[in-house]
């Protein structure tokens, strides 16, 4: 019986590095029956062929949490403030400039805005949030903004179609979308961990509009749940249908739940079924250019391994939100020193993943000493 799974694990991933697209039920009898070490193998080969071999990115952008007021209430969710709470807060246009001017004098070029559900805020609030960031930082600041959930808030909240309302974010100055709030896309995990966030299709639907109007963006899964090997699987084909569609996302970030709340069960996700699950999504998601690891949740160990695994990116340097910080690479230095210290060359890029001109950190490419 052990040597049939291999065989079939075998045949499966001399199918993907043939170029062939590997079915659901191929992806699942690798998580569930392949070595590790074979799979990480495999992903390695195709991302290579994909992306400069030698090369992996990094980003700085920081996040700004405009609002922490939400009415969806996640179960796993430490973040969002009740509508009458107390503790509730929601940043003033102004404040935000100032929390993007103090990421830009550090290196950031980008924002993230990202922010619960807060009925009460009007579409005008996020216009005038746009634009006034352009106006006193430069349109090359990229506004990377708004989570399925808080664009379908908006369209409630307005009663206008989605597609208008994001043409008008897009005319302000919103660049990108992140596909966040998909979690694991089984209507059974959603039910479990947010029953009042949006169904599967909702998020689909807002994501196919962002894209058809020219927002791209990424796309991410969370697990170490209550989720099955199965769901895994079928997140990953809904993510790739939807880009066969429209070729919107152009990263994708696999991700572990972290315990934030007593109502909310994790479980423990062991280093070699991460990077399995990463190769699967390189291997399976053959329609995406890119794959990201983040060092915040599984340390620089695993990070570090992911690169060699598939990812091509380690996500970004990401300044968090009320003090000038970052968990895990703490500063653009560190994440350099990161990318060396894994075997790679070290190029910043911006939020469409083209890479920047060479600055200060990159004289020893440029040849420029200064
Ligand atoms: S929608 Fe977002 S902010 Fe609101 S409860 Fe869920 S995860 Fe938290």
């Amino acid at each position: 019986m052990a040597i049939w799974k291999s065989e079939r694990s075998d045949y499966i991933l001399e199918k993907a590095l043939a170029g062939e697209r590997i079915a659901p039920p191929e992806a699942l009898a690798l998580y569930e029956s392949a070595d590790f070490l074979r799979v990480m193998a495999a992903a390695r080969e195709i991302r290579n062929r994909k992306n400069n071999p030698s090369v992996v990115t990094y980003t700085m952008f920081r996040v700004v949490n405009y609002t922490t007021f939400c009415n969806v209430d996640c179960s796993f969710c430490s973040f969002a403030a009740p509508m009458d709470s107390p503790r509730g807060t929601t940043l003033s246009a102004e404040q935000i400039v100032q929390k993007m001017r103090e990421a830009v004098a550090i290196g950031a070029d980008q924002m993230f805005l990202q922010g619960g559900v807060n009925p009460n805020l009007p579409l005008d609030y996020y216009l005038d949030v746009i634009r006034k960031v352009k106006d006193a930082l430069g349109l090359h600041i990229h506004v990377h903004a708004f989570s399925p959930v808080e664009l379908l808030g908006m369209e409630q909240q307005t009663g206008m179609s989605l597609r208008r309302i994001l043409r008008e974010l897009k005319a302000a100055g919103m660049d990108s979308v992140p596909g966040a709030g998909a979690e694991i896309l089984t209507e059974r995990v959603r039910a479990l961990l947010s029953p009042k966030k949006a169904p599967v299709s909702e998020w689909v639907r807002v994501m196919e509009t962002c894209h058809e109007e020219g927002l791209p963006g990424s796309a991410n899964i969370v697990f170490g749940s209550e989720e099955t090997r199965e769901e895994i699987i079928e997140h990953l084909s809904v993510v790739r249908d939807l880009q066969d569609r429209t070729s919107g996302f152009l990263a994708f970030i696999p991700w572990t739940f972290q315990p934030q709340t007593k109502r909310f069960r994790t479980r423990h996700v062991p280093s070699h079924e991460f990077l399995k699950i990463l190769g699967i999504c390189r291997i399976f998601l053959d329609n995406i250019p890119h794959i990201e690891t983040s060092v915040m949740v599984l340390g620089q160990g695993v990070g570090s391994l992911a690169l060699h695994a598939g990812a091509d990116d380690i996500s970004s340097v990401v300044i968090e939100e009320n003090v000038l910080k970052s968990y895990g690479l703490k500063t653009e230095e560190k994440a350099r020193q990161f990318i060396r210290e894994s075997g790679f060359t070290p190029v910043k890029r911006d939020l469409l993943y083209r890479p920047l001109k060479p600055g200060k950190w990159d004289n020893h490419l440029s040849g420029n000493d200064e």
